[in-house]
């Protein structure tokens, strides 16, 4: 249950309150709200001179919960862009896996910038599946995002892999990754929870639906409002391709939550050839975003090679996905 305490409860008291409800303390606009387990028994009568508005729950979605707050959370990644809210925005994230050197993430900027896409991704620790495979450029990587950041003007998302480097990827982004690999790794939620910076959480591959929006929970009770839910692709009985992107899931998600939603097909596939056709997929679902890997040259590429798109790929991609975002009453950003 999220229960809002009046607003002339004052700290020590909303503190000793949530001891006494075992419930998590959040500091709202104003006031103070407590959150308990759903599971929690009916409260003491005692308590009711100190609260406002309660929102009992089923089940642990809770501030994630339309029931909570109807319709989709609005994360400001610049003054033009946002991700969710009422913009109906698809907003269009890319970059390759890892960055590799400065030469090629100059390359993969220049693209976004040719193309007007605001944000770029790659990463600079990766979570690979494999030791003896690159590991990615670690904090020598940070700060040629961070460069590129400056140089050309583009918001920057890249993975926090462990919670040892938590501080350094906060410093360097603007929006912070945690990996399907992480989703479970409390450590990283909860150094999101304290970071103030949008978070995207990727779906862990074996994790069910309640798994993935408990996860968004640690973050959101930990005090960020920002978080942006990713669909990946889980694993399933099929081995044709790499994991299957699971858009009923994406549909239970727009229904019952209000996390925006940014869809991933290049992990989901694995296979470049597949990556057009499931992004118009995604993008006809409306959705708020969409991440697609992308290289300038994927064949060499240290991570995820199968997957990436080379530049021509995108931008005749980019160009068609413009369409079918106008279809559905969407804008491609
Ligand atoms: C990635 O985004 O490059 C990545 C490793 O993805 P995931 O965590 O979804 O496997
Ligand atoms: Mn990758």
């Amino acid at each position: 249950m999220i229960i809002h305490l009046k607003p002339e409860v004052a700290t020590e008291k909303a503190e000793q309150l949530g001891v006494e409800l075992e419930s998590v303390v959040l500091k709202r606009d104003g006031f103070y709200a407590l959150i308990t387990s759903s599971k929690m028994k009916p409260i003491d009568e005692k308590y009711n001179q100190f609260i406002a508005e309660r929102f009992p729950f089923d089940d642990d979605i809770q501030l994630a919960s339309k029931k909570y707050m109807a319709g989709v959370r609005e994360i400001k990644i610049t003054d033009s862009v946002s991700i969710g809210g009422k913009h109906n925005n698809t907003v269009m994230i890319t970059g390759p896996c890892s960055v590799e050197s400065e030469e090629q993430i100059e390359q993969c900027s220049e693209l976004c910038v040719e193309l007007g896409v605001k944000v770029l991704r790659a990463g600079a620790y990766k979570p690979r599946t494999t030791p003896y495979a690159f590991q990615g450029m670690g904090l020598a990587g940070l700060k040629l995002l961070d460069k590129m950041r400056t140089k050309h003007g583009l918001k920057i998302i890249t993975e926090i892999r462990d919670s040892t480097h938590a501080s350094e990827v906060i410093e360097y982004s603007d929006i912070l990754q945690i990996g399907a690999k992480a989703m479970y790794d409390h450590g990283i939620l909860k150094a999101c929870g304290k970071s103030g910076k949008p978070v995207l959480l990727k779906r862990g591959f074996g994790a069910t639906l309640q798994e993935f929006v408990q996860a968004a929970e640690f973050i959101l009770s930990g005090g960020n409002d920002q978080v942006i839910l990713c669909e990946r692709g889980i694993r399933t009985f099929e081995t044709k391709t790499r994991f299957t992107l699971d858009l009923c899931g994406v549909a239970y998600l727009k229904q019952y939550t209000n996390l925006p939603i940014i869809l991933d097909p290049s992990h989901a596939i694995g296979f470049a050839y597949g990556v057009a056709d499931l992004s118009k997929a995604c993008v006809a679902m409306g959705v708020d975003g969409l991440l697609i890997e992308t290289h300038p040259n994927p064949s060499v590429a240290k991570s995820d090679a199968a997957q990436q798109l080379n530049f021509n790929q995108f931008r005749e991609l980019h160009a068609q996905l413009n369409g079918v975002a106008k279809a559905v009453g969407r804008t491609m950003i």
